[in-house]
């Protein structure tokens, strides 16, 4: 289905910047419309608790529905469809694409987020829900005081995640994916010092909840490993091909290159949220989003 109807601002992604991004369009009196394929990280919270206004936490999916429910208040219409192209038309208005229909808009806002990296393990979901893995430590690090704590990851990201982690009340490993000979003696001492332990082998297999244990890691020499909670530090793919693909620069993780008002190098074309910064927070995709509709309803 052809939208004739020129919009002010298509948002591509309804996550937590995109569905912001559709309250302040509403308020403005603007013409917006959301385009999300429902994939919001959001939905995979089990309760967040450093959300301002939320004194005992939320739940994601909670939280999620109150802002898609928020941002329908402004009557700004949200299609469930994957946008899978973008163009710039001769007139310099954007043309999005997806199976479902196209669209037609002044300016596009892209809130597309990223993807963690998952390591092969059964029932991770189940895990993700009681906390047995987990994947943010600025969200939950909290809450692994008096835990033993495992992170999965390379040298460089596991590493300092390994570091970051042990700042609280905990005991926590790294299991290194046999990367630790790329460690320089400063971090080493830096691990030392904070007492963080490496795993003597990679490990061979990791299970969750079996037989009452949060988190069993059998390393490549046998030995087992207990842990009340696994952090994987594998990465995050971001959502940015539909900018790159009209010219934005993006840096070597993907994320977008912004100016102060959340513009990508595409005249236009701004990004907010997880795509465009690597502190993946609630409350960072929702000052990307405000900061974004408010400048793009000043060009207006
Ligand atoms: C397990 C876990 C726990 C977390 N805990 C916290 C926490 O406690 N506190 C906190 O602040 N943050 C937390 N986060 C991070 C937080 O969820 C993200 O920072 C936040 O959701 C980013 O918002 P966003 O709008 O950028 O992306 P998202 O909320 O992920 O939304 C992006 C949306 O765009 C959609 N999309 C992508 N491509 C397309 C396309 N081509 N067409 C249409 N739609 C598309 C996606 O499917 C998705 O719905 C956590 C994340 C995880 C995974």
């Amino acid at each position: 289905m052809e939208n004739d109807e020129l919009l002010d601002c298509l948002v591509i992604g309804g996550g937590a910047a995109g569905l912001t991004a559709a309250v302040y369009f509403g308020r403005y009196k603007r013409r917006a419309v959301v385009l999300d394929d429902g994939g919001s990280r959001l939905q995979r919270i089990p309760r967040t608790r450093n959300v301002p206004g939320f004194p005992d936490g939320i739940e994601g999916p909670d939280l999620l529905r109150r802002m898609r429910e928020h941002a329908a208040r402004y009557a700004v219409p949200a299609e469930q469809t994957r946008v899978r192209s973008l163009r710039r038309l001769d007139d310099g208005t954007f043309r999005a694409e997806s199976a479902e229909g196209s669209w037609r808009a002044r300016f596009v806002l892209l809130a597309t987020g990223a993807r963690d990296v998952e390591p092969e393990i059964d029932g991770i979901a189940e895990a993700l829900k009681v906390g047995q893995v987990r994947y943010c430590p600025i969200c939950d690090g909290f809450e692994t005081q008096r835990q033993r704590v495992a992170v999965l990851g390379r040298a460089g990201h596991g590493l300092r995640e390994s570091l970051f982690i042990a700042n609280w009340d905990n005991q926590v490993t790294w299991l290194s994916m046999a990367t630790q000979e790329e460690v320089g003696a400063p971090d080493l001492a830096r691990l030392r010092e904070a007492g963080v332990r490496i795993a003597d082998s990679p490990p061979h297999r990791i299970d969750c909840g079996v037989d009452g244990v949060g988190v069993r890691v059998e390393l490549q020499n046998g030995q087992v490993l207990e842990f009340d909670t696994l952090y994987p530090a594998l990465g995050l793919v971001t959502a940015c091909e539909l900018a790159t693909a009209l010219g934005a620069r993006a840096r070597d993780n993907g994320q977008l290159e912004v100016d102060a008002h959340q513009q990508t190098t595409v005249d236009g074309l701004y990004v907010a949220g997880d795509v465009a910064v690597d502190l993946n927070q609630i409350s960072v995709a929702t000052g990307h989003a405000a900061i974004a509709a408010t400048a793009i309803h000043n060009r207006l």
